[in-house]
């Protein structure tokens, strides 16, 4: 028998001057970045949180608080290799992840296979078991303002069972 789990993750940063703006490990040229204690990169944020949730570990403010300062300013790639590792250790491997961006600005579609290749060498798996999808808020709220990106991301894990 293979076992599944499921796991989701969330998140959202402001949008500031004078940052680099990264998602998914990948550095994306743009005038505004993301706002965090870390690299802010949001989309390997949820990621986390998607992983940790379907590995039953916990959030990603647990692991990494960000009033710790060791991961001021850490690259996110980090934090996702942690989690991995975690549902590693537990026999668990990752199936797919499946991961929605929300942004105003930049756009993105330039950007998405990169994005979708940066996340499958980080989760270990050729690149189509990753998806990336970018959307815009079509100017609603906070995120439609273009002052913050919002990130989405399902993770299915399996292992085999005894
Ligand atoms: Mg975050």
């Amino acid at each position: 028998m293979t076992e599944f789990r499921v796991g989701q993750g969330y998140d959202i940063h402001r949008l500031v001057a004078g940052r680099p703006l990264l998602l998914g490990g990948v550095e994306i040229e743009s005038e505004v970045g993301l706002l965090g204690h870390s690299d802010g990169d949001a989309v390997l944020h949820a990621l986390t949180d998607a992983v940790l949730g379907a590995g039953g570990h916990g959030d990603i403010g647990e692991h990494f608080p960000d009033t710790d300062p060791r991961f001021e300013g850490a690259s996110s790639d980090r934090f996702l290799a942690e989690a991995l590792g975690l549902i590693v250790a537990d026999g668990f491997e990752i199936v797919n992840a499946d991961v929605t961006v929300i942004a105003e600005r930049p756009r993105l579609g330039p950007v998405k296979m990169d994005i979708r290749q940066k996340v499958a060498a980080l989760l270990e798996v050729p690149v189509d078991r990753v998806a990336v999808k970018a959307r815009t808020k079509e100017g609603l709220g906070a995120v439609g303002r273009g002052e913050a990106i919002e990130t989405f991301a399902v993770v299915l894990i399996s292992r085999n069972g005894k």
